[in-house]
């Protein structure tokens, strides 16, 4: 027999055991009694040491977890989740109240989210890891997902674990570098080798032989090719001062815009000959006080692009009207139009719609990302409006006192 008293604020202990001869009759009790009360003193102040460390030990992970940047989502046997940090949250572009309980296989409807939790959710022992990109309300999200099974220590499947990493920086940055090579092995390479064809046959042939006629022809073509190089390497620049947070240098002068319109409208009908372009410029627009250069840069772009995403002998439409902010142009093509889940992202740098009806258009992806930047340069805004397979509709405005106030 063992019991605990207390009195007299100590604590006894005491212990009993009957005493028998050989029949096995009871024949007294011996008993000891301890006073444990340091000894108690100590095992509670430990087990609450213990309970400190253990809350203090979840305060810190708890922290931690919160205040990370990777996702961290717990998920149970059944599938659902059990916890989510702020950050899941964040990138699964769901509130974390939203995400607890929910299945974790439908917070998502990319079809890459569920085919890489799958091997998870069955139950087997596994690990995974696997880049993801996931379309957030804000933009197109890369992800390293990286997710483990645990189990109970009776070897039972206790769910999983999932730590997703937003890598988007370092994907873009990559795809930065390599689309640059490109850029430049690609679009400087044309004009370069076109260059050096012309000053070959002059050099290899003679003026004499080649005859006046085509030596005129010729430099014409040097010129139009050096003034292309021109443009792609004042636009690659461009490029670069906007990524490294510069702002665009503007010259304003005041200048027809009309003219203009129907200049760049000319030299692209020329160049390509694809499509007829219309140009209709309402009555009461005609000076405009801008960067003349760089709005023919956007409307070049924009007319280049409405006639290489249009189908042979299509029309294209430059439209330019007064507008209560100042001057407005739209640019309309019946071409291949643009998947609404692209729109937000089409004046990304780099970014490129690819499907099997643009295979074979040759292009960088910074056309559109530098006409946003050069309108907004001038106080505009730029917007467009597709629908796949019927066409598009690029617009933007150009406040009517842009060049005085956007001079940088
Ligand atoms: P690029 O034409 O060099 O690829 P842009 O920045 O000019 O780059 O355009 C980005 C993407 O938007 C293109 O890859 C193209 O798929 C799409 N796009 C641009 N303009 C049009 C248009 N008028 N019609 C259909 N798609 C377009």
């Amino acid at each position: 027999v063992s019991y605990t008293a207390e009195w007299a604020g100590r604590v006894h202990e005491s212990q009993g055991e009957p005493m028998r001869d050989a029949e096995g009759t009871v024949t007294g009790v011996i008993g000891v009694a301890m006073d444990v009360t340091e000894r108690r003193g100590l095992e509670r102040e430990l087990e609450q040491r213990r309970l400190r460390d253990q809350q203090e030990r979840e305060i810190r992970f708890d922290t931690i977890v919160r205040s990370m940047d990777e996702g961290v989502l717990v998920v149970k046997p059944d599938g659902s989740i059990h916890f989510a940090n702020e950050a899941a949250g964040r990138l699964l572009d769901q509130p974390v109240e939203v995400l607890l309980g929910k299945p974790a296989a439908q917070v998502r409807g990319e079809e890459e989210w569920r085919r890489f939790l799958t091997p998870l959710l069955e139950g087997a022992k596994v690990t995974r890891r696997e880049e993801l990109a996931l379309h957030t309300t804000a933009r197109l999200l890369h992800l390293r997902a990286q997710a483990e099974t645990v189990s109970l220590p009776n070897g039972d499947p206790a769910g999983f674990v999932c730590v997703l990493t937003d890598v988007t920086d370092f994907h873009d940055m990559s795809r930065l570098k390599n689309d640059m090579i490109g850029f430049v092995s690609h679009e400087l390479r044309r004009p370069l080798s076109a260059l050096k064809g012309y000053a070959l046959t002059l050099l290899q042939q003679g003026v004499e032989k080649v005859g006046p006629e085509t030596v005129n022809e010729f430099l014409r073509e040097i010129n139009n090719e050096a003034d292309r190089l021109n443009q792609l390497t004042a636009q690659f620049l461009d490029v670069a001062k906007i990524e490294a947070g510069l702002a665009i240098e503007l010259s304003p002068q005041s200048f027809d815009v009309h003219a203009l319109v129907r200049q760049v409208a000319a030299t692209q009908e020329t160049a390509s000959g694809r499509c007829a372009i219309e140009v209709q410029c309402a009555e009461g627009v005609h000076e405009l006080r801008a960067d003349r250069d760089k709005l023919l840069l956007v409307l070049s772009n924009l007319l280049s692009n409405a006639d290489k995403y249009s189908p042979q002998g299509g029309t294209v439409q430059v439209r330019v009207t007064p507008n209560h902010a100042g001057v407005g142009f739209a640019v309309a093509d019946q071409g291949l139009g643009i998947p609404q889940e692209q729109l937000r992202y089409l004046f990304s740098a780099f970014h490129r719609v690819r499907d099997a009806s643009r295979e074979g258009i040759s292009g960088t992806g910074l056309g559109l990302y530098l006409c946003r930047h050069l309108v907004e340069a001038h106080g505009g805004t730029m917007e467009v409006e597709s629908t796949l397979g019927q066409g598009s509709t690029f617009s933007f405005t150009i406040p009517a006192s842009a060049g005085v106030e956007a001079r940088v």
